[in-house]
């Protein structure tokens, strides 16, 4: 399958983990990190988007595919785009996928692995232009 079915170039991608203090949050960011070093799209800090430091928020703005990986149904990190004036166009959580969420923080390769692949099925699926409604910035 090719990385960029929907026709976007790694740098329109831009995917932001929870990194929650989880198994779950871990996993999350370990795909994201996964996702970036295969080529897939560009791991972002969410953290800049939730504290509203203007440049990262012009930067996110050039995406056209935003994707939110949370660990759990809580979804911090689709919540956290969406409160910055984000679209989330993609949102993969890992709890949805089998994974049971625990505290012991372990990061199994192959829960990565099945997290990256969800991310990766959801970028090849037809989906609408990213918006970046941001206000500020
Ligand atoms: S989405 Fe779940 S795992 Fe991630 S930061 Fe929020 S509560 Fe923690």
């Amino acid at each position: 399958m090719s990385l960029n079915e929907c026709g976007c170039s790694p740098a329109e991608i831009l995917i932001f983990p929870c990194s929650g203090g989880s198994n779950v949050g871990q996993i999350a960011n370990a795909a994201a990190v996964k996702l970036t070093l295969d080529g897939v799209g560009k791991m972002f800090c969410l953290a800049g988007l939730g504290g509203h430091i203007e440049s990262m928020i012009a930067s996110a703005k050039a995406a056209r595919r935003v994707v939110a990986v949370d660990g759990c149904g809580v979804a911090c990190a689709r919540e956290t785009l969406q409160h910055a004036g984000f679209e989330v166009t993609d949102h993969v959580v890992v709890t949805e996928l089998g994974i049971q969420k625990q505290y012991d923080l372990t990061v199994p390769e192959a829960e990565v692995e099945k997290v990256a692949k969800r991310v990766r099925e959801s970028l090849g699926a037809i989906a609408p232009t990213v918006r970046a409604i941001a206000a500020m910035g």
